[in-house]
C-alpha cells in the first residue's frame, strides 16, 4: 500500500512539476519593441506555466559597454523595464548575471572543451568582426557565456528572438561535449520562438538591435517615438500609388500592434492605392503610444521606488545564486576539481 501512495505521489509530483524557463536581455542600451515582442512579451505570457529565471545580462554587456556609469543605469533601467513589462517578482525570480559569479567559472570549463573554429562559425561573431576593427576575447566567447548561463540554470526552454537561436544550439552542443567529457551533468534545453515575431525589423529594415541605433525605444518619450517612427525607411512611392504591405518596413512593425480586422483593413488601403507613407506612420506613432501608456505608468512608479527595484533584485540574485549551488558541487565534482 505504502509503496502504490509512493508511486501515486512521485507521478503526481512529477505532472506538476513546472518546467524552467531562463532567459535573458544584456544592458547594453535602451529597451526597444523588438527585445519586447521578441522576448520580453513571452517571459510575461509564460510566467505563470513555468518557473522563471529572467536576468539582466550584465556580464555580456561588458563587450560592448565599458563605462560603470552608464553599465550601472542601464541594469536599473532594463530591470525597472521587466517590471513595467508585467514581470511579477513573486512568480519570476529576476536577477543580475554577475550576482553568479559561477557562470564565469562554468564559462572556464566550456572554454576548456571548445575549439577556436567552433566559436569563429558563430553568426554574432562573423557580423561582428565584419563591423570592429578588432572583436574582443569576451565577444568571441560569447556563446559559451550564455550557454553556462543556460545550463547551469538545468534550463528547459530559453525563449529568444530568431538572432539568439544559433547561441541556444551551441548550448545544446556544449551540454552534449561536456557529458561527452565529464560524465552526465547537463539536460539540453529547447528554444522557443514565436514564429511572427522572431525578428523585429528596425526602422531602417534590418533586425532592430540596440547596437545598430535602429531602433524604436520601448518607453522613449512620445518626441523620441515619433521621430524614430518618422525616421522608418521607405521606397519612394507617392501616397496615391499602390503599396506592397509585405515589403513596408513600417507595415512590419504594425503587424504588431494590429490584429484581424484592423490589420486587413490596413493590408487592403495599402494595395488599394490611396494611403501615403506619412499617413502610415501617423497611424503607427498612435497605436505605439496608446500600447505602452499602462506600461509607462507602471514604469514610472518604479521610477520613484528605485529601492524596492533594486531589492528585488538583490534578492532575486540571492535567490538564483542559492539555487545553482548544487548543480555547481556536482559540476566541479565531475571535472575532478573538488577533492
Ligand atoms: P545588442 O544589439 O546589444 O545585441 P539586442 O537589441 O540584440 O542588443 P539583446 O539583449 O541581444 O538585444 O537580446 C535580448 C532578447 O531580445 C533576445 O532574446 C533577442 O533574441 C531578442 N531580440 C533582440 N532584438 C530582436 C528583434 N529585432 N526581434 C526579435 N527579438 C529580438
Ligand atoms: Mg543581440
Amino acid at each position: 500500500m505504502w509503496v502504490i501512495c509512493a508511486k501515486l505521489f512521485t507521478f503526481w509530483y512529477y505532472i506538476n512539476m513546472k518546467k524552467r524557463l531562463l532567459s535573458g536581455i544584456q544592458p547594453s542600451g535602451t529597451i526597444h519593441i523588438g527585445n519586447y515582442f521578441g522576448a520580453i512579451k513571452q517571459f510575461v505570457d509564460l510566467q505563470d506555466t513555468y518557473e522563471s529565471f529572467i536576468f539582466i545580462a550584465d556580464l555580456h554587456a561588458i563587450t560592448t559597454i565599458q563605462n560603470k556609469d552608464i553599465l550601472s543605469k542601464n541594469i536599473l533601467n532594463v530591470a525597472m523595464d521587466y517590471l513595467a513589462c508585467g514581470l511579477d517578482p513573486k512568480k519570476v525570480c529576476l536577477f543580475k548575471q554577475s550576482d553568479i559569479p559561477e557562470v564565469a567559472e562554468l564559462a572556464w570549463y566550456f572554454n576548456c572543451i571548445t575549439t577556436m573554429p567552433y566559436l569563429e562559425r558563430a553568426t554574432a561573431y562573423k557580423d561582428a568582426n565584419m563591423k570592429a576593427k578588432e572583436v574582443n576575447v569576451g565577444l568571441f566567447d560569447y556563446p559559451i557565456l550564455m550557454a553556462a548561463d543556460i545550463l547551469i540554470h538545468d534550463a528547459d526552454v530559453v525563449p529568444v528572438g530568431s538572432d539568439q537561436k544559433q547561441h541556444v544550439e551551441y548550448a545544446r552542443d556544449t551540454a552534449i561535449k561536456f557529458n561527452n567529457a565529464f560524465g552526465q551533468t547537463f539536460k539540453l534545453p529547447e528554444v522557443l520562438i514565436l514564429k511572427e515575431v522572431a525578428i523585429v525589423p528596425g526602422i531602417d529594415g534590418r533586425k532592430m538591435s540596440k547596437s545598430y541605433g535602429n531602433t524604436i525605444p520601448l518607453f522613449g518619450t512620445d518626441d523620441q517615438i515619433r521621430k524614430t517612427v518618422m525616421s522608418i525607411v521607405t521606397d519612394s512611392k507617392k501616397p496615391s500609388e499602390p503599396k506592397d504591405p509585405e515589403t513596408c518596413n513600417i507595415f512590419a512593425i504594425h503587424k504588431l500592434f494590429l490584429k484581424n480586422e484592423d490589420l486587413e483593413n490596413l493590408r487592403k488601403r495599402y494595395t488599394n492605392g490611396g494611403l501615403g507613407y506619412k499617413e502610415s506612420k501617423d497611424m503607427l506613432y498612435e497605436e505605439i503610444v496608446s500600447f505602452i501608456k499602462p506600461m509607462r505608468e507602471k514604469r514610472e512608479y518604479y521610477e520613484k521606488n528605485i529601492e524596492e527595484v533594486k531589492k528585488i533584485l538583490n534578492s532575486g540574485g540571492e535567490r538564483a545564486r542559492n539555487n545553482i549551488q548544487n548543480k555547481m558541487k556536482i559540476i566541479r565534482d565531475n571535472v575532478g576539481v573538488n577533492i
